[in-house]
């Protein structure tokens, strides 16, 4: 194997390889674009180290070898004492993952080169902040000081000097800053800070290695689904300084907008400073146009490389450069990250000028996206007068308790309370509190501030330099003005315009939900709602599964009829047991003749019916899957400890309980069950509960006589839950076909509905060919096939141990979000196959809650089914999604 690579070697579609960063350096290096040279160290070496924990044979000859290459071409050795060359060593993982991992600049530098650096670059300030920058980025990175330590000593410095910020120290202090560091080193280490390059190198390579598995990293990955075996590859570059002076400088630039997809150049220049400094947010940077009058040469450049990589890549990308001494050179560019409503934009556009197909343009936007569109903003005509204005880097609404670190964060989150987490700038270590937190303000940093970055990243509400705010962490609190924001108090932080307001501020729908709560025939808006449009319009032509919703009031089903839902795949009838019914439920419980039963049923049936009239009204034309009362009926009367309570309370102050209670109790008593959840519920309750299936089947049947009589198109259909065996539904169709032929004849107006099952057990699955021949068709129940096919209590084990299961990686999503493809997903593949074996042209739905998530949706296309069925607001996601995964 080789795991060394030039940047002339590799392209943008070794990324598995060579990370996202080092395949892309690759490729402008091959499109002659001025990338200052270097290698990359592959993932494959990383993988090697991390098991093995030793550095893999023959990686130490390579890279010495590459740095020979390197050395000849610049005609300097690393660290060379009069003229040095000196490297950057930096991670970069097939996934991008923004200041997770560790950088190492300026390697080659020790006490003798710094003075050959001064004298080449003839600049000693300059040559003393590299070498500073180096000691604290090895000391700290690789030989484990926290960096606390480092910062402290220049913070007294800077005291000592009356300094407000670092550009204020000289090269004496500079100087000196190195001989403290170098002594907290020893201090802290007992190790000497190296003074070979070589060994520099290669302890910095291996500690970009072991940060793959830091903290910050695992947290990150865990959050963004990303496989924790993949590795990062190391990439080593040639140094360029955007730090020798005010015609040195370097910056981010975006191809467009990436919160708003416009087009344009957007980006921020920091003058006099190293690339970390633009991200870390630490001194205010100018937007890019400022480059413009700095240099208009350079900039003139940069904006033609912008526009070769956009048309290359054919899409946003987001470029970081460094200007050294007048001269530009692209340090990294990648598709960029951008906000759900940019994603949308820019697909929309670069249809519009041809860069790509309406396909593609589909590709590139995402219902996760999409959910996020539909989410409500603030009022501002209501919100009256901001207590703040910073920089909007992640655009939505969130209102939450101030807090001012991560910890906080993320012990008042925890404990169920919305926060937002206040800074002066964030770092990597204040992600668990962004992940907690439902927005993030900062004070200082720009729109590529590690905070808007990694708020961007995870769809967090993001406000950052809102410059007018002084945070005081200490004190927990922020000061704006005159007022004093104490943490605990509710703020609202609207990251769409970039504004802090005090209080909980009132919330507007979105004009994407407005558009689909509407009609989506309708005048079309410009700009974003019109980009969703034409992405619902794509997926709409190309989706091959159909899009239900569940819903079971016909208020829901025409809601969902607006958002495009093809009909209902399931209408749960237990709600309409609820309520004032409960009486009717609990008279036909506790029924002892037949007569009384009939008679709390007869009470039941024109309610159900009145039902079922509004939804098949609602979806006239329109397939509506009514499924048979599933849960147990204790549920329908009181609690037993309560009651039982009651009754004991009662009798103790000398009131026996009446005949009524103490039959309610006997009743509740007798119908207890340890697992209901496996009890007698589904099939098995309309199987032994007398005339419960047929009021329901009556009342289906007599709702769509009604429909038809009033011209309607009633399309009901009758659906079994919780079948194990072929012969539960074979006696319950029996007694559905009997009344659906009684209602016929009674009325003289046919009544057609076809019969079919849920499958959500195991064993249904597992026979679905022999329940196929008495189903006219499936409905997968995931949520019960998940439960069942785990053995996970589907309402106690998320809140009992998957946050556990989640940290110790055994899946990385729960698999009651997502659908377990390796286990559900293999019954629901056996169940297609063999119940279609059974009855060729078999209708297969799926409603349980994987029916409106993204990922489950490409599932359920890959395996065949005809429609998923999801809550009506998903609706719009699923058919996305469901577009996309026909591409
Ligand atoms: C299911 O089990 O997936 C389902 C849709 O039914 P319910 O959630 O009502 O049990
Ligand atoms: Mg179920």
């Amino acid at each position: 194997v080789r795991y060394v690579y030039t940047f002339t070697e590799g392209g943008r579609d070794m990324a598995d390889l060579l990370g996202g960063k080092g395949a892309n350096l690759a490729e402008m290096t091959r499109m002659g674009l001025p990338v200052p040279p270097g290698f990359t160290v592959t993932t494959e070496a990383c993988r090697a180290f991390l098991t093995t924990g030793t550095e893999p044979d023959g990686l130490a000859r390579e890279i010495s070898d590459h740095l020979t290459v390197l050395e000849q071409a610049a005609g300097r050795r690393l660290g060379q004492p009069d003229d040095p060359l000196l490297l950057s060593v930096r991670s970069g993982a097939r996934f991008s993952m923004p200041g997770m991992m560790e950088t190492i600049l300026d390697i080659g530098l020790t006490d003798e080169s710094v003075l050959g650096l001064a004298k080449s670059s003839g600049n000693e300030r300059f040559a003393w902040d590299s070498y500073r920058r180096l000691v604290q980025m090895f000391g700290s990175t690789v030989m484990g000081v926290d960096s606390a330590v480092f910062e402290q000593a220049m913070t007294q410095l800077k005291d000592l000097r009356g300094a407000p910020d670092d550009l204020h120290l000289d090269a004496g202090d500079l100087a000196q800053l190195v001989e403290t560091y170098k002594n907290l080193i020893k201090s802290e280490t007992g190790e000497d800070f190296p003074q070979l390059p070589a060994e520099q190198l290669r302890r910095a390579v291996l500690a970009v290695f072991e940060s793959w598995n830091g903290e910050r990293a695992r947290l990150y990955r865990r959050r963004e689904h990303i496989p924790d075996d993949l590795g990062t590859a190391v990439n080593v570059q040639t140094m360029v300084f955007g730090n020798l002076g005010p015609d040195s400088g370097s910056g981010v630039a975006f191809t467009r907008d990436p919160a708003t997809g416009a087009r344009g150049v957007y980006g921020d220049y920091l003058s006099n400073a190293q690339g970390e400094d633009v991200v870390a947010g630490i001194r205010n940077t100018v937007p890019l146009d400022e480059l413009g009058r700095l240099n208009p040469e350079a900039f003139a450049q940069l904006r033609d490389h912008m526009g070769t990589l956009e048309s290359h890549y054919r899409d946003l990308c987001d470029i970081e450069f460094t200007v050294e001494r007048g001269k530009l050179w692209m340090l990294q560019t990648r598709v960029g990250k951008r906000t759900a409503e940019a994603a949308f934009a820019i697909a929309a556009e670069l249809v519009d000028e041809g860069l790509i197909s309406a396909d593609e343009g589909l590709a590139r936007v995402s219902g996760d996206g999409l959910a996020r569109l539909m989410f409500p903003r603030f009022d501002t005509s209501a919100v009256g007068q901001a207590l703040a204005h910073g920089i909007p880097a992640s655009p939505g609404a969130a209102v939450g308790a101030a807090v001012f670190d991560s910890a906080e964060a993320v012990r008042r989150a925890a404990a169920g309370e919305k926060v937002v987490l206040v800074r002066q700038e964030t770092t990597p270590d204040d992600l668990p509190g962004m992940v907690a937190a439902q927005a993030v303000l900062t004070s200082r940093g720009g729109k590529t501030s590690h905070a808007a970055v990694v708020a961007r990243g995870m769809g967090k509400v993001c406000v950052c330099g809102a410059e007018e705010i002084t945070v005081d962490p200490q004190g927990r609190r922020f000061i704006v003005g005159g007022t004093v924001v104490e943490e605990g108090t509710v703020i609202s932080v609207d990251g769409s315009e970039g504004a802090v307001h005090p209080g909980a501020a009132p919330l507007i729908d979105s004009a994407v939900m407005r558009y689909f709560e509407t009609d989506e025939r309708g005048e079309r808006s410009a700009g974003l709602v019109d980009a969703v449009a034409r992405a619902m319009q794509q997926a709409d032509g190309v989706r091959r599964l159909g899009v239900r919703a569940n819903a079971d009031t016909p208020e829901d089903a025409a809601r969902a009829r607006r958002f495009g839902a093809e009909g209902i795949g399931l209408c749960r009838t237990e709600h309409m047991f609820l309520g004032d019914r409960r009486q009717l439920v609990e008279a036909m419980i506790l029924a002892r003749t037949d007569t009384e039963r009939e008679r709390a049923l007869a009470a039941l049936l024109p309610l159900q019916r009145q039902d079922f009239i509004g939804i098949l009204e609602a979806m006239d034309g329109l397939p509506v899957t009514i499924r048979l009362l599933d849960p147990p009926l204790h549920e329908f009367l009181p609690d037993r400890t309560e009651l039982a309570v009651r009754l004991a309370a009662a009798e103790a102050h000398g009131n026996p309980p009446s005949a009524h209670d103490s039959e309610l109790l006997d009743a509740v008593n007798r119908m207890h069950e340890e697992n209901p959840m496996l009890g007698l519920r589904g099939v098995r309750l309309g199987l032994v509960a007398p005339g419960l299936v047929a009021m329901q089947v009556r009342a289906i049947a007599e709702a769509v006589v009604e429909r038809k009589r009033a011209g309607g198109d009633p399309q009901a259909e009758i659906m079994v839950p919780l079948i194990d065996t072929v012969e539960e539904l074979r006696l319950v169709r029996e007694e559905v076909e009997q009344v659906l032929a009684e209602v016929s004849k009674s009325t003289g107006v046919p009544v057609d509905c076809p019969i079919g099952t849920m499958i959500e057990l195991p064993r249904a699955a597992l026979t679905a060919g022999r329940i196929a021949e008495e189903a006219q068709f499936f409905s997968f129940g995931t949520n019960d096939l998940t439960q069942t096919t785990w053995g996970f209590s589907r309402d106690d084990v998320e809140a009992a141990f998957f946050s556990a299961y989640l940290d110790k990686g055994i899946f990385k999503v729960s698999p009651f979000e997502t659908i377990d493809r390796e286990g559900v997903g293999r019954l629901v593949e056996i169940a297609v196959a063999e119940g279609r074996a059974a009855r060729p042209g078999l209708k297969i739905g799926v409603c349980g809650e994987h029916g409106g998530d993204p990922d489950s949706v490409h599932f359920f296309h890959a395996a065949g089914l005809d429609y998923v069925s999801c809550s009506p607001f998903r609706v719009p996601v699923a058919r996305l999604e469901a577009g996309r995964a026909a591409l």
